[in-house]
């Protein structure tokens, strides 16, 4: 956790114990802390400070963005139809899963079928949702051709992004300026678990799905998390302050431990970048964000390599990690065409503004001969 958002969350705990929508004093106290959060977040994200709604989690923000805007759509008498593509979060795939909606291809980039898109944008389509940055394999999807399309063809349809992968290291007022909708989650740049937020523009109308007291201008009813938001804020604020240094220092660490891996083992598959087993298409081009390392070893199985990279304290993982802990089959790989065998042999890990030089150092004099071991164990 960043410094800053820990203190800030410490101190709000104390002084903004009062119910922010109360009258009185302490209420006021409390009040003035999820404003200025409010404040900072919206200066992040390039939004207005009426535009950003506080909730539970990354998950809750998914969650309202599409079911929101297709109960919306349907009590204005249309269908409410929804998309997604198909490398999204669970968050985003399981709603648009539950309202029968379309899931649209990916490349073996990961980049989004536009035509695919272009087949289905209508009038009925009430919101598509396409995620910035790719959770596992850190691919930037380009937000202002999925805007052109909507724009020409479905004039009824918001654009939702997922940008809880990307706001650490893409500045949002520029990227996410697409969007009519956008997410985040403070646990992805240093801030408090628990504590999500969905960007609204004003030109968007969604419906609320916790109904109640009408806190967060009607859109989330529930009493507001005090200490989490002001730590939210906190975190945005100096995060956004060091992005830019953050963003090149990392970058260079990613390209030396991805490079590194490559230079002892020459078969690895660097995901989006490198181009699959038996296909001639090779790409350096593909925009990823900088803290995303994520490859494929081929002829290993991802949990024995994950199992000997934490007995030497390297915290890696393979695919996203569902409720259990346990590591689900990457829906990302299968959709970017990636072989079962190959999928199988995948690692991801996570840099962040806290890793160093030599922690780079420590996972290359690791993580080759781990795979190495592990190849002549299977021989
Ligand atoms: N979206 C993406 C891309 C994520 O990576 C995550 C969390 O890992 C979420 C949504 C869910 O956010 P939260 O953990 O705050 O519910």
């Amino acid at each position: 956790m960043r410094a800053e958002a820990l203190e800030a969350m410490v101190e709000a705990a104390a002084a903004g114990y009062g119910n922010p929508t109360g009258a009185h004093h302490r209420a006021r106290i409390a009040r003035r802390l999820v404003d200025d959060a409010r404040d900072q977040v919206a200066d992040a994200v390039g939004a207005e400070p009426s535009e950003v709604i506080f909730c539970g989690s990354g998950t809750e923000a998914d969650n309202l963005a599409i079911f929101g805007a297709h109960h919306h759509a349907v009590a204005q008498g249309r269908s409410g139809q929804v998309a997604c593509s198909a490398v999204e979060h669970h968050a985003v795939l399981h709603p648009v899963e539950h309202l029968a909606g379309t899931v649209l291809r990916v490349d073996s980039h990961g980049q989004l079928d536009l035509e695919q898109l272009t087949s289905i944008a209508t009038d009925d389509l009430a919101v598509v949702s396409v995620m910035l940055a790719n959770n596992e394999s850190g691919v930037i999807q380009r937000l202002e051709e999925v805007r052109a399309i909507l724009d020409e063809h479905a004039p009824n349809a918001l654009l939702h992004t997922d940008a809880v992968q990307a706001f650490p290291w893409l500045d949002l007022t520029e990227y996410a300026a697409p969007a009519d909708l956008v997410s985040m989650s403070g646990h992805k740049f240093g801030g408090p678990k628990g504590v999500g937020v969905l960007i609204v523009r004003s030109r968007a109308q969604i419906a609320a799905q916790i109904l109640g007291g009408g806190q967060e201008f009607e859109l989330r009813s529930g009493t507001h998390n005090v200490a989490g938001i002001a730590s939210f804020g906190a975190a945005a604020a100096a995060m956004t302050g060091d992005r830019a240094h953050v963003v090149e220092r990392i970058g260079t660490l990613r390209d030396r431990l991805v490079g590194g891996i490559k230079a002892v083992l020459p078969d690895t598959v660097e995901s989006a970048r490198d181009a699959l087993p038996n296909q001639d298409e090779v790409t350096t081009t593909v925009d990823k964000v900088a803290g995303s390392a994520h490859m494929c070893f081929p002829g290993i199985e991802s949990e024995a390599l994950l199992f000997m990279l934490e007995r030497v304290g390297i915290y890696a993982s393979a695919a996203s990690s569902c409720a259990s802990g346990a590591q689900d089959p990457s829906h990302v790989l299968a959709a970017m065409g990636y072989p079962r065998e190959l999928a199988a042999g995948s690692l991801r890990m996570s840099l962040g503004f806290g890793t160093t030089d030599e922690d780079i150092d420590r996972a290359l004099s690791v993580i080759p001969e781990c795979v190495q071991t592990l190849r002549s164990a299977a021989a």
